[in-house]
């Protein structure tokens, strides 16, 4: 638990939000601002900014969790593939300092950019 992490008062249930996988050491919630529908934030409940800072057990937990929620996020709302991945630091784009992995559902001709096109 860090003081002022959004993500550590979702955790610890102070900030509402629509939870839609949780185990002992992981939680995924609706992202608030979704690129697509069903965008989802896959976090540990452990308090780490950076993937870094993950223990091999805790990296472990989490990416099992993203493996097995992809599928069922894009089966949720019918996607025919999603975007998976992680901003770590803020020149990457991170806002939030808490690790998440953003499981963004993507349609045929939605007109996103695939994750290669960064800098591209
Ligand atoms: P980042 O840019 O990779 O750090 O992404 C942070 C994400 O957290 C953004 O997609 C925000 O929309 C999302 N977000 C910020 N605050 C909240 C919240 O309180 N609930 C759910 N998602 C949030």
């Amino acid at each position: 638990m860090s003081a002022d992490c959004i993500f550590c008062s979702i955790v610890d249930g102070d900030i509402p939000a629509r939870t839609v996988h949780e185990t002992d050491d992981v939680l995924a919630f609706l992202d608030a601002n979704p690129l697509a529908p069903g965008h989802t934030l896959v976090i540990p409940k452990a308090h780490a900014q950076h993937v870094g800072d993950l223990d091999d057990d805790l990296a472990s937990d989490l990416f099992a969790a993203v493996t097995e929620l992809t599928p069922r996020v894009q089966a949720a709302v019918d996607a025919e593939g999603a975007n998976v991945g992680i901003n770590d630091g803020e020149a990457a784009g991170q806002e939030v300092p808490h690790v998440h992995v953003h499981v963004i559902p993507r349609f045929e001709g939605d007109g996103g950019a695939p994750l290669h096109a960064v800098g591209g």
